[in-house]
């Protein structure tokens, strides 16, 4: 019966060995990558990345002009923007919005029947600039803690949809939040100021490009980028293991005996390799 026990023993080490093999299993995250961070101190947004993203951004857009043009559909010359969120005032009649606009938040008087709500990109509109408008706006500050990352992270993406100059989409019930940091520690304050705006009047465009929509180009990322817009790219990604932080060992749980004589054991998270497989969404934004 004592000749048994390192039997069941390494039997029992067999099964958690299995039991945390499948802790292994890809997983998946979503992430918001901002473009106008990039080069920025103490940014998470590489250039090495920003132009991986690039290359499938511009492959996906081209594809879809092609499938677009064989369906012979009519693009429109303009720009679209995004709406943040629906004002109270009119001008001229026309419905006025906070929309993501060149980079910033502006305010977009838009003519026309068409009404539009928060989170709507707007048809391709014709726009131009008519002066500046006072407006209130509610941002969020993300404050996030020191975290003992040792280098800076991406933003984890909502679901709640990706927020601009920090003013999340106001969908009509007053501002949706994101909630499900999961993984972060961070602290939000939302302040309400009155902020003076460019003002923009538009109508949506009837003008047809004639030679259809133009090729994906490092102009039409930015500016639709700069307009609200956001590409979804879904990538494949050996990142390194948070557990042993790429070391591939960690300090045992194995009982005396089984021990190695450094104390340590192949990580049980990725299994001694270092990295794990990771489907990553990033959501590209300005
Ligand atoms: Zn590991």
């Amino acid at each position: 019966m004592k000749n048994l026990f390192p039997l069941i023993l390494c039997f029992l080490v067999a099964t958690f060995a299995i039991a945390q093999s499948k802790k292994n299993d890809t997983q998946d995250t979503t992430e918001v990558f901002r473009v106008s961070k990039v080069g920025a101190r103490g940014a998470a947004e590489s250039r090495e990345l920003l132009m991986d993203l690039y290359a499938e951004v511009g492959k996906e857009y081209n594809a879809n002009i092609e499938k677009e043009s064989t369906a012979q559909k009519v693009a429109y010359q303009g720009k679209q923007v995004r709406i943040l969120k629906v004002l109270k005032e009119t001008e001229n009649g026309a419905p006025m919005y906070l929309a993501a606009y060149n980079g910033e938040p502006s305010v977009v008087a838009i003519a026309g029947d068409k009404k539009f709500k928060g989170g709507d990109l707007t048809p391709a509109l014709k726009i131009r600039a008519n002066g500046q408008h006072e407006t209130k706006v509610t941002r969020e500050i993300v404050e996030r803690a020191k975290n003992n990352s040792p280098e800076p992270t991406l933003e984890k993406s909502s679901g709640g949809g990706v927020s601009f100059f920090g003013i999340p989409i106001d969908t009509g019930g007053g501002g949706s939040i994101s909630s499900n940091e999961v993984e972060e520690t961070v602290t939000r304050r939302r302040v309400t100021e009155v902020k003076t705006m460019p003002k923009y009047v538009a109508t949506i465009s009837d003008e047809v490009l004639n030679d259809g929509p133009a090729k994906f180009s490092k102009d039409i990322f930015v500016d639709s980028l700069k307009n609200g817009n956001v590409y979804s790219v879904k990538r494949k990604e050996d990142r390194r293991c948070q557990n042993c932080r790429g070391f591939q060992r960690v300090t045992t749980t194995l009982p005396v005996g089984l021990r190695d004589p450094d104390g340590k054991m192949p990580c049980p998270e990725c299994k001694g390799i270092g990295n794990k497989p990771w489907n990553v969404t990033y959501q590209v934004a300005w």
